[in-house]
């Protein structure tokens, strides 16, 4: 599917009444289809549509029209003759710097060998302590490129998935993008184990109406008790994916029926009283299985994910998870450090403070804290991060 300048400009105008806003965007994609002229992709179609595919993956995540102005030219200096200086020239620094962020970070290679890897993600740390957003489009590039694999060879499509479950959906995880998350690594699985993937696909498929049959058994119960205490709530059931499936067969040695809780549900309230609120309607309803109750609004992840979870034993004794948050809080959830990073009316920088940047780095770097050699790599950010 084929992302066109419309579609692109109304997304971005969705959520920008700045007209000069999407005359920059406009200008950029003019600016990158002169560019890429000429250029194909090995499915054939034109280059532009690559860029056009990543600033609407961003576009959609509602960032600052600079950083979809760099989507839309992420690849002009690596695969065309267009330098940094230019791209400077026409759309200014902070569109030439991440741009030249993206150049830098695709020329580092990645293996899979253990030590290479943390190498990799060392400097991809580094850089996103200059301006995060660089790795927003990375993992943006990456998306879409894993979405189009089919176009590559089988030892291609290997290698870049392993990649991309090795290195960029951690890294989405640890920014808490979770939507990006969850379809890199079910983009990865399908390309890794074809067999077990389309397996896990079809076997799933055929339970599914039974699935949902329950689902919305549990949903009415719920809505019903919920609406007698006044606790307003949207309630959903929501899918698993293949992966989390995947991972949790292979860790407990399990086959797929033996995985009972493949049926879930969200519950979004308007308050953090109302999460507990529910918490307690749900529990008195149904009885929830020991150790399995978690509250990360009080403790919430490192990547800002806040909710409550409970696992309860469902109506036909198969355990069933609930997960419980406000709506604020699912917007972190699903869009993590991006939910950050959007576009603000009238403001120019739409960052985030430089002290919140710096809280960020070091919960970032908790992540590294398991490495051997955690030291040299604080010493290496501080001299990076702080030479600036
Ligand atoms: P726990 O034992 O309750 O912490 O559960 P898991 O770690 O197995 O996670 C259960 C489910 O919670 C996952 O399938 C996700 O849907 C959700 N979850 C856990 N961590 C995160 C997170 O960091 N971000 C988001 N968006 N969801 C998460």
């Amino acid at each position: 599917m084929q992302v066109t300048l419309g579609q692109l400009l109304k997304r971005v105008q969705s959520y920008t009444q700045n007209p000069s806003d999407l005359e920059f965007v406009r200008r950029a994609f003019e600016y990158a289809d002169e560019a890429h002229t000429g250029q194909l992709r090995k499915s054939g179609e034109p280059y532009i549509y690559h860029p056009m595919a990543v600033a609407y993956i961003l576009a959609d995540l509602e960032l600052d029209v600079a950083t979809i102005a760099a989507c839309l030219l992420h690849d002009v200096v690596e695969d065309t003759p267009v330098t940094r200086e230019q791209l400077e020239k026409e759309f200014g620094s902070e569109v030439a710097l991440m741009v030249d962020g993206v150049t830098k970070l695709s020329r580092l290679e990645f293996h899979s060998k253990q030590e290479q890897q943390v190498e990799s993600l060392r400097k991809m740390f580094l850089a996103m302590a200059k301006d995060i957003r660089v790795i927003l489009i990375k993992l943006a590039d990456r998306l879409h490129n894993m979405r189009t694999l089919k176009h590559q060879t089988p030892e291609k499509q290997r290698e870049i998935a392993i990649e991309t479950i090795e290195l960029f959906a951690p890294l989405a995880n640890r920014l808490g993008i979770s939507r990006v998350k969850w379809e890199l690594e079910d983009l990865s699985l399908r390309y890794m184990e074809p067999d077990t993937y389309y397996d896990l696909v079809t076997r799933i498929a055929t339970k599914r109406a039974e699935r949902e049959e329950r689902i919305n058994e549990i949903i009415a119960v719920l809505q019903e008790k919920l609406t007698a205490v006044a606790i307003k709530a949207e309630i959903s059931g929501r899918p698993k994916h293949f992966y989390s499936i995947y991972r949790k067969m292979t860790a407990q040695k399990k086959d797929l029926s033996e995985i009972y809780d493949l049926i879930a549900v969200r519950v979004l309230v308007d308050s953090v009283k109302d999460c507990y609120g529910a918490l307690g309607i749900i529990h008195t309803i149904w009885k929830p299985i020991p150790m399995r109750f978690k509250d990360y609004i009080a403790t919430p992840k490192t990547n800002m994910y806040q909710s409550l979870h409970t696992t309860l034993v469902g109506p036909l004794g198969e355990p069933f998870e609930v997960q419980i948050r406000t709506s604020e809080m699912h917007r972190t959830a699903e869009y993590g450090i991006a939910a950050h990073w959007k576009y603000k009316e009238g403001g120019k920088a739409q960052g985030r403070s430089f002290e919140e940047k710096l809280a960020w780095l070091r919960q970032m770097l908790e992540w590294q804290s398991d490495q051997k050699d955690t030291q040299t790599f604080m010493e290496t950010l501080k001299i990076e991060f702080f030479s600036d």
